[in-house]
């Protein structure tokens, strides 16, 4: 009997294959690079082309552009299981696979994937996205400041971009810029910048409390010149590409904090097992077992939610979400998600005592990367604010 015959709601076969090879190659070549990614910040730049040698870019994508053309859950299962081992690269990854590369194939012209793709499949190319700005967070949209002026048949970018994941090694960057500063959010357009181009420039990379192997930078556009043709999805229709690319991207974070949680809960297990106080281990006590158990139920309520946003947020049609039912669940789920590991890994480091406070244990690198995912991708607040929203207009339960 196979775990989807006893369960309808887990995995098939194939993807509980999928989840163990991403499992088994994590855990034997991602992990044992975390502790120097953590301590010096350092970015193993053999990384991406070994993982991209294993077929673990493009999930979403079609094999003429270099992808493995799975799906939605497929990919996310990919992250699971990165997120156990290494979830600096996990992070990464979905700025790489999902944010760049999956956004060009859904939004790009058939130029542009073929250009862009199978080195981004490859991992040849880093690619990253370039959204938040200094003054605009919150309201990405609205306080956006970076402007592109078409001239000739190149496209001007002037303005800045801030907390850009990959942004200090990528090759490829999906920016987004006002090309109509009178038409609000609907003067803004997606550009493909490439790290050579003129005028582009990484002004600094981020020192971070958590996920620090993932480089975090900001970038400066000072008269950068883009081709034309780098322009994706149309002048003025950049709020179409952002919107059903956030919605993606809040789906796509929830395997991410749901491999965190699991090897938490498996590190706590462990040491409950082995610490032993009062002569016995402390796992024999009442208390520590009731965090387990609360870590367990945790970490199956995440499991149930991630798989069932993965699910239904991968049929997205080509311009679909940033509204209605799928905008509301998408931010619902990552929410809850976020909010779950947050308390799981709480619980975890209270598990672990004195050692779960000293900086180089695992435990604590994953403590330190909490927080992140209560802010990356719309915070924690503008999450309630899209699910009230939808809710309000009608978006209930049917
Ligand atoms: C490590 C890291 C990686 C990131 N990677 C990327 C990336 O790859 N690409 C990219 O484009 N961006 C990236 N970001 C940016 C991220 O998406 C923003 O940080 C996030 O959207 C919040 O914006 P802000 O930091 O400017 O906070 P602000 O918008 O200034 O918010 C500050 C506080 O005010 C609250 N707030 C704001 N408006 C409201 C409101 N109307 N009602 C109630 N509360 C409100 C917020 O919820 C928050 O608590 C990254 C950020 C980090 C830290």
């Amino acid at each position: 009997m196979t775990q989807n015959d006893q369960n309808p709601f887990g995995l098939t076969p194939d993807q509980q294959q999928l989840l163990d090879q991403v499992d088994r190659f994590s855990k034997a070549e991602l992990y044992p690079l975390a502790p120097r990614m953590d301590a010096e910040e350092w970015w193993p730049d053999h990384i991406f082309p070994r993982i991209g040698e294993m077929g673990m870019f493009g999930a979403t994508i079609p094999e003429e552009f270099g992808g493995t053309n799975m799906d939605l859950l497929s990919s996310g299962l990919t992250l699971q299981a990165m997120g156990r081992w290494n979830h600096a690269l996990a992070l990464s990854w979905v700025a790489h696979d999902n944010l760049c590369a999956n956004n060009i194939y859904r939004n790009g012209t058939e130029a542009q994937r073929r250009k862009y793709l199978p080195g981004l499949c490859s991992g040849k190319l880093v690619g990253a996205l370039g959204l938040t700005e200094p003054g605009a967070g919150s309201d990405a949209l609205g306080s956006m400041r970076t402007t592109a002026r078409r001239d000739g048949d190149h496209y001007v970018l002037n303005g800045q971009k801030l907390y850009i994941t990959n942004g200090p090694v990528a090759d490829v960057l999906l920016v987004y810029a006002k090309t109509d500063k009178e038409a609000g959010a609907h003067g803004i357009s997606a550009f493909i910048v490439e790290k050579g181009m003129p005028g582009f420039r990484v002004a600094q990379k981020l020192v971070k409390m958590g996920y620090r192997g993932s480089p975090t930078g900001e970038l400066v556009f000072e008269d950068c010149r883009v081709p034309a043709e780098n322009l994706v999805g149309g002048e003025n229709r950049g709020v179409a590409v952002v919107m059903s690319g956030l919605d993606l991207e809040r789906a796509m974070i929830t395997p991410l904090c749901l491999g965190v949680a699991e090897r938490a809960l498996d590190l706590s297990v462990e040491f409950a097992k082995t610490r032993k106080q009062f002569g016995k281990p402390i796992g024999t006590f009442q208390m520590v077992q009731s965090h387990l158990a609360e870590m367990y139920t945790a970490v199956e309520a995440m499991r149930a939610y991630t798989y069932r946003v993965l699910a239904e947020a991968g049929p997205m049609e080509q311009g679909g979400g940033g509204r209605g039912y799928i905008h509301m669940l998408t931010a619902s789920a990552v929410m809850f998600v976020a909010d779950q590991l947050h308390r799981v890994l709480d619980l975890a480091v209270q598990v672990h005592g004195g050692a779960g406070y000293i900086w180089e244990s695992e435990i604590n690198r994953l403590f330190r990367s909490t927080k992140l995912l209560e802010i990356g991708a719309g915070t924690t607040e503008v999450r309630k604010m899209i699910i009230a929203g939808e809710l309000l207009r009608g978006m209930g339960r049917d």
